[in-house]
Formats: structure tokens, sequence, C-alpha cells
């Protein structure tokens, strides 16, 4: 076996810094994995549900529940007061309602051809922005026998999804016309740049709001649910939350202002904490290049380890050389470019981590972790993203239950 010197001089065999094992912290299915806790997105939910001031709380789960996962996180924040359950895809509403008993769902992104029979049968109410949509849901409840609940969404300056104002009376006339094949229960829309409070587009959108309620019910709609609110408008006091709020990266525990206040300020408690383990560690000299394109050099001789984690498991390539880890108690940095399956940390000089140690990548921030605040601004983007891509093959474990 090939020897070298230690820095204390004594001959110690090459494979003391490879084969150096904690068994510890073995992973049992993957070395990666997601600890969220429920107990946080109970708490998160409890906390803005206070704030929301009587409206009623959709619990934002699309998009798997930020990752998170819907039906555990659906549940908590129904433990915890929510009466209403958010997906943007229409079969993750499907798959939701098999877990979550009968709590209210919305589910507003669909193309043609949707399964909207199943979605009605099922008690799923739908968000309608056109006409196309209108037609074939109510097409589809006469052949169920039964009416679909519709929650008409206005566009009150998003330019996104929403029906333009010139249309709106029109709209509204249409969907009351159908009256045995759709109930019109709800009025909504969405905010542009609630996050931004100082934006005169909040206003703006808040009036063009008021008047599509007020025009909907000289019409003769009786909506039961009239919403706006993201997280953005609840935590900042945007006077937005009519009927209900729909919170989504509140109940996760990030903040959705963070140039103006994060998760503590606001009651609010990051619920995920995602880590993984050095799989390999080993010693090298000053100068030596790490990863794909040399991006990053040691400065001196130093022990590299590396993390079994790469874009393919959710870590931005933009991460490369930039983001914040956790190796024991000390806050490191991603050494080189971030690889499909893994990457690098330069441990220092003089390390004593083993393979099978275990490396935060993000967490509450509570000892001393990054955040996936943190992530999105080394990796120049939001914590929405950071979340919402770890991918379903990285295990969920789930605490606080
Ligand atoms: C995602 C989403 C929300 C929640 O947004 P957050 O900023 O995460 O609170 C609310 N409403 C709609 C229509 C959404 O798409």
């Amino acid at each position: 076996m090939p020897t070298r010197r230690s820095e204390h001089g004594d001959a110690e065999p090459f494979a003391g810094t490879i084969g150096r094992v904690n068994p510890v912290h073995a992973f049992p299915a993957f070395p990666i994995q997601a600890v969220v806790d429920l107990e946080a997105i109970r708490a998160n939910t409890a906390s803005l549900i206070r704030r929301a001031g009587g409206a009623q709380f959709m619990a934002m789960v699309k998009a798997r529940g930020y990752a998170h996962g819907a039906i555990p996180c659906a549940r908590a924040a129904i433990e915890a007061g929510a009466t209403w359950v958010g997906t943007a895809q229409l079969v993750d509403a499907l798959e939701v309602r098999a877990g979550i008993g009968d709590a209210r769902i919305l589910t507003w992104l669909y193309a043609p051809g949707a399964p909207f029979a199943r979605a009605i049968e099922q008690e799923i109410d739908l968000g309608v922005s056109a006409l196309w949509a209108l037609e074939d849901i109510a097409a589809a409840a006469r052949e169920c026998g039964r009416p679909a609940r519709i929650h008409l969404k206005i566009d009150t300056g998003m330019g996104r999804a929403g029906i333009p104002p010139v249309q709106w009376e029109e709209m509204v006339d249409a969907a009351l016309a159908m009256d045995e094949a759709i109930d019109v229960v709800g009025c909504w829309s969405h905010f542009a740049c609630a996050d931004d409070p100082d934006n005169p587009s909040v206003q703006a959108q808040k009036d063009v709001f008021a008047w599509a309620v007020a025009a909907g019910e000289a019409r003769g709609a009786r909506f039961e649910v009239r919403h706006i609110a993201n997280s953005a408008a609840l935590l900042t006091d945007a006077g937005a939350n009519w009927d209900m709020v729909r919170p989504g990266l509140a109940m996760y525990g990030l903040s959705p202002i963070p140039d103006i206040a994060g998760p503590a300020d606001l009651g609010l408690r990051p619920a995920m904490r995602l880590e993984s383990v050095l799989s390999l560690i080993k010693d090298v000299s000053a100068g030596q290049g790490v990863s794909y394109g040399l991006t990053y050099r040691t400065e001196s001789d130093t022990t590299l380890g590396v993390v079994p984690a790469g874009y393919a498991d959710g870590v931005p390539r933009h991460a490369s050389n930039a983001a914040p880890i956790q190796v024991g108690s000390r806050r490191l940095r991603i050494a080189g470019r971030v690889c499909m399956d893994q990457f690098v940390v330069d441990l220092g000089p003089g390390a004593v981590d083993r393979a099978g140690d275990r490396v935060i990548l993000f967490g509450p921030g509570d000892d001393g972790e990054p955040t996936a605040e943190d992530w999105a601004r080394a990796s120049g983007t939001i914590a929405y993203e950071v979340l919402s891509r770890i991918p379903q093959h990285i295990p969920r474990v789930y605490v606080g239950d």
C-alpha cells in the first residue's frame, strides 16, 4: 500500500484520507434527502391565519407542495386551520383529493381535453380564464349530471391568466346563463408585484379587482369567495385579504419579500432541510484544479470532499463556486462547477471529515446552516425556484407529524 507523510511526520497509509468513513449518517435509500418539518408547516399556517383577519386560508400545494410533498403539507395546513387547498395543475388536484378528505380544492391549469368530468365528480373547483374552458367544463358537467363549481379569474393587470376587463361582464353573463351546468362560486385574481408593496401596480390591481367583484355581483353573481392575496400581499398587509388568502411560499417558511424581511421577522420558520453526505475525501496539493472546466484551484495543500448531489438532483448549476453549505459546524462553499450528479467542496487543510459525514445544503438556518434564500442569492434566482426544482426522486423524510 502506498504511504505518505502526514502533517505530523508519521507514515500513514494513503488510504488514511480516502478511506476515512463515518457510517453514522449512512442514508438508507439515496445519498440526498429532504427532511420536512410538518410542525413548521402547521405553525406557519397558524401564524398566517392570525394575520388574515378572518379570511379563509387556501394552502397552496402546487409543484408538489413547493417540492415539500403536496399531501403531507396539505394535511398539516388543514390541521392548522386551512379550509382550502390549491394546486396549479388539474392532475395534481386529482391526486391531492385522494389524500386529504373533503377539504375544498381549487385548480386552474389545464389544456383542452383535460379530465374535467373527473374533477367535477371529485368536487374539485375549477378556475376559469377563457371561454373555451367555460364551455368544455359546462359540457363535462352536463355529462356528469351535476354542476361544476368555478372561480372566474379576472386579469387585473398581470397579463398572464385571467379574463381581460373588457370581456369580464360578457364572461360573467355567459357563466350565469349556464345555470344548470355551472355554479359560479368564486371571483379571483393574482398580483404581479405584491413583493414590491410601493409599486403602483399593486393598488391598480386592487382597484380593478374591486371593480370586477362589483360588476359581477351587479350582474347577479353570488361569489362565495373573492380572493387575490398571495404570501407577499398577506405579509405586507396590502389590504387585499378579501374572503380568502392563498399563501404558498410563506407557508413553507420562506420570505416572499427577502429584501424587506426574513422568515423570523415574519414569524415563519423554513420547513425543509436538504442534506447529503460526503461520499469521498481526499488530500490534494496546492494548485489542484477542481471539476469541469477546472474553474476552482486549491490555494494550498488541502482536503477535498465529494458530495453526491448535482443539478439532476436540484442543485442549481448556477450555484457553482458560489453556494454555501455546512459540513459539521463549518460554513463552506461549493468548489468548482456543479456537475449532473455531484459537486466538490474544499474542506481545508488538515480537515478531519470522513466519508459519510453529513452535509447540509440548506435548512431553517438556526444551526448556522445556509437557507434556501442563501442558495437563491448565490445562484441568481429566488427561493421559489430553489425549492420547487428539487425533483421527485429525492426521498422526503417527514418529522413533526
Ligand atoms: C403560486 C400562487 C400563489 C401563491 O404564491 P406565493 O407567492 O407562493 O404565496 C397564489 N395564487 C396563485 C394563482 C399562484 O399561482
